[in-house]
């Protein structure tokens, strides 16, 4: 199928099965898709197009499935080079390891290509938003800008001095900084990512805060990844994880908090009172032995769960429809109850709830009129996508990014036939698999 000729601001998409991922679960079976200046115009069955909008240019989508791009909202591209160069270690050894890694071969050019292969990674796995924390946020913003996937991202908090070779007291200007260089563009969304409440300090913690609030970004921190992080702010502070971060008064719904394996029923209960998004990364979790987060229960006390691949070294590839899968079947597995995390549940932890744990739900995340049209199509013609009895059971359950051949962001397209347009792909891995070589100890 040949799609949008990329002149093209306003056109209709015909001829696909359309999963909304809006609040209602909504499926159109003969579906259209109108698209005018980046935006949706309308979407719905192909009926009540056919007749008003006779002159818009018709894209026949192929019979195909037509959906939202989805948003990865916790990953570290920039450890995209390292993939599989340390492996099956606990998580503490396997960090120790990574980081004396990290040490030798980071730079703001190793940073920049890194993040530029997971974004290409993402964006053909139609991932077309995605949260991300690194050391050098800039190199992360500019490899968004030339892969053309969206971004959000902000200033590290770390104590002493970070693998970036910046002091802590030099954190929160730069984060400032970063907020204000990149805020104004539309394909970006800027906060501040402080590392964790193990390794910043409550006063760099509230520093960071106040970044974020006075910026009006996001907070993202991760949180309660292994038991070892929950018994060492405990000894430190006297108080769990969570408690130690609402003492701070660190829990806003600007708040993202990665992982949440090791919480208790109190810290859920400061969490869904407090409009904080937990972000459930399953692959990081089972690769690292770092346990089951307690997603149903988050799930049942009303907490907005959004879904990470976390980093290529604890995922190792940045597969969200892997996770989406992991996060619908492990914890039924787990806890002994086949409803835990249904399909309905996954989808949205990977589209709508990932777009409001980015704090852009009134715009991303669901195909829905006045939304940014930013979604995929993906190829049902396969043995294994025939019959698709429930397109959502289907998604969740028997697909793959594989099937995943255009992708469109704000309109335009980006990925077609599952070649990447922005740029030059066999350049780009020319130029990783030179550094690659140098990486190697
Ligand atoms: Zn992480």
């Amino acid at each position: 199928v040949q799609l949008t000729p990329d002149a093209i601001d306003e056109y209709l998409v015909t001829n696909v099965t359309i999963v909304t991922c809006d609040k209602a679960h909504t499926v159109h079976d003969n579906g259209a898709l109108w698209v005018k200046t980046g935006r949706i115009a309308a979407v719905g069955a192909v009926g009540e197009f056919a007749t008003s909008n006779g002159d818009i240019p018709v894209i026949d989508g192929g019979g195909k499935l037509l959906m939202p791009g989805l948003v990865n909202a916790h990953c570290h591209a920039g450890d995209t080079l390292f993939r599989g160069l340390v492996e099956d270690l606990p998580l503490e050894e396997w960090l120790a390891n990574v980081m004396e890694t990290e040490r030798n071969a980071l730079s703001e050019r190793s940073s920049r290509l890194s993040a530029t292969l997971g974004y290409v990674e993402l964006l053909r796995s139609g991932v077309t938003s995605v949260m991300d924390m690194f050391w050098y946020p800039e190199q992360n913003f500019e490899a968004a800008g030339d892969v053309g996937i969206r971004l959000a991202g902000g200033g590290i908090f770390f104590d002493g001095v970070g693998m970036d070779g910046i002091e802590a007291t030099e954190r929160s200007r730069r984060a400032t900084a970063i907020c204000e260089r990149y805020g104004r563009n539309e394909m970006f969304i800027t906060g501040v990512a402080p590392h964790g409440a193990y390794t910043v300090s409550p006063e760099n913690l509230v520093e960071a805060w106040n970044v974020a609030c006075t910026q009006n970004g996001f907070f993202h921190i991760h949180a309660a990844e292994t038991a070892a992080e929950q018994q060492t702010v405990i000894a430190r502070y006297g108080r769990r994880i969570i408690e130690h971060l609402a003492a701070l008064g660190l829990l806003e719904p600007r708040t993202l908090l990665a992982h949440c394996v090791h919480i208790d029923a109190n810290e859920i209960a400061l969490i869904a009172g407090s409009g904080a998004s937990v972000v459930h990364n399953p692959m990081s979790n089972l690769k690292l032995a770092s346990g089951f987060a307690p997603i149903g229960a988050l799930l049942d006390a009303g907490v907005n769960v959004a879904l990470g691949t976390d980093g290529a070294l604890s995922g190792n590839d940045l597969d969200l429809w892997l996770a989406m899968r992991l996060a619908a079947t492990m914890h039924k597995a787990a806890s002994g109850d086949a409803t835990c995390v249904s399909a309905r549940q996954a989808l949205h932890m990977a589209t709508l709830s990932g777009a409001r744990a980015i704090g852009a739900a009134d715009r991303l995340g669901s195909l829905e009129p006045g939304k940014i049209a930013d979604f995929i199509l993906l190829d049902t013609s396969g043995p294994s996508a025939t019959p698709m009895h429930d397109p959502i059971n289907h998604l969740v359950f028997a697909t793959s990014r594989a099937d995943v051949t255009d992708v469109f962001v704000a309109g335009a397209q980006v990925v077609r036939d599952r070649t990447i347009l922005t740029l030059d792909w066999p350049e780009l891995r020319r130029d990783v698999l030179a550094m690659a070589n140098k990486l190697r100890p």
